[in-house]
């Protein structure tokens, strides 16, 4: 078996600690590079011990240097709440950090992927969303930062790969959720279990009537190592998520019942240009991946909750 050097930037995240441990498991020499805005050393603190294991305490604004056979560039906050906190941090994080790691894969002629995202599509005006579809963004708006952000990203791997000959694969991601997230992350699941669980008013956003699509942890780690192990040539873009698609009101009904709770539902105001509606269109990570989500949201959300009912 061939040991590969991997970098995971954004490492200690929700999504980074799975993968981390998954290309540890698979006999991989993992580097886990985080400035912990996000995420915490306790999300990879089992995996310490590991010697094929390094934590690396670095901002990816800033250049760094690795041997690496293959980079998983993951470092950038994912949440509204956080991402909205220091704008231009997020999109020097996006930017920067693309700039930097992309060059780190050419001198070392590592092979690397993007985490993109379906923000990309903004609140799109197709559905449900493919690749090619170029999507519908407020360059000005609140969430503008994170999602030309994640779009310059793609433009900067894109040249890289056309001019400079790098190895990129670029995989949009869908909202995902699962044991690990943080219980102040703010995304919708995490909100609505730590409410839940508490008996706290659930806080839906507008009417609750706008659509997610929501793809478990597990079913998106492995789409990235099947992108990352995908043929030489197929760069991407390709949505990874799960093509069920529900409601906000749904998804608070659904986390009510599954965790047995007493909390009312109570209506907030919607955020700026929050997305109407979300759904990939899987068929390219089918015919390239031969991927597809095999944990639906009743299944995840008992071991989400599962979790949460530890650290809560
Ligand atoms: P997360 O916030 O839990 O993880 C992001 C990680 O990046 C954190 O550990 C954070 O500390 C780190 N980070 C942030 N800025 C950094 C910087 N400048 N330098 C170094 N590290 C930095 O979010 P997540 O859900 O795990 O998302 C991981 C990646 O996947 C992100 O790039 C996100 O945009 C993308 N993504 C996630 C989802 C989702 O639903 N989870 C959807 C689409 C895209
Ligand atoms: N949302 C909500 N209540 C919450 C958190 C989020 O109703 O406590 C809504 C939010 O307005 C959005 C959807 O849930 O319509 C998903 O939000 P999230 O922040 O998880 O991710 P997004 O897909 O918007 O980036």
């Amino acid at each position: 078996m061939v040991r590969k050097k991997i970098l995971v930037t954004g490492g200690a995240g929700f999504v980074g600690s799975h993968l981390c441990e998954r290309l540890l498991n698979e006999g991989n020499e993992v580097y886990c590079l985080d400035n912990f805005f996000t995420g915490q050393k306790q999300n990879v603190v089992h995996l310490l011990d590991n010697p094929f294991f390094e934590l690396i305490r670095h901002d990816v604004t800033a250049p760094f240097f690795i041997e690496t056979d293959e980079i998983y560039n993951l470092a950038c906050p994912a949440s509204p709440v956080h991402y909205q906190y220091n704008p231009i941090k997020t999109m020097k994080t996006s930017v920067m950090g693309a700039v930097n790691m992309l060059g780190l894969a050419k001198r070392v002629g590592a092979k690397i992927l993007q985490a993109s995202t379906s923000e990309v599509y903004g609140d799109p005006l197709v559905h449900p969303q493919k690749e090619t579809y170029w999507g519908h963004v407020n360059p000005i708006g609140d969430r503008a930062c994170y999602d030309e952000g994640k779009r310059s990203a793609e433009t900067l791997f894109v040249n890289y790969h056309k001019q400079n000959n790098v190895n990129i694969k670029i995989i949009r991601i869908f909202n995902t959720y699962g044991p690990k997230m943080h219980p102040n992350d703010g995304r919708v699941v995490s909100n609505f279990i730590v409410q839940a669980l508490q008996n706290h008013d659930i806080t839906v956003y507008g009417k609750g009537n706008q659509t997610r699509s929501f793809q478990y942890v597990d079913d998106l780690v492995e789409g990235m190592i099947r992108l990352m192990n995908s043929r030489d040539g197929f760069t991407g873009p390709v949505n990874v998520g799960n093509p069920n698609e529900f409601t906000i009101l749904e998804l608070a009904q659904k986390v009510i019942e599954l965790t047995g709770s007493k909390s009312k539902i109570i209506y907030k105001p919607l955020p700026s240009d929050d997305p109407m509606q979300r759904q990939p269109d899987i068929s390219l990570a089918k015919k390239e991946l031969d991927w597809e989500p095999k944990i639906q949201l009743e299944e995840g959300l008992i071991k989400t909750i599962a979790f949460f009912k530890k650290i809560v």
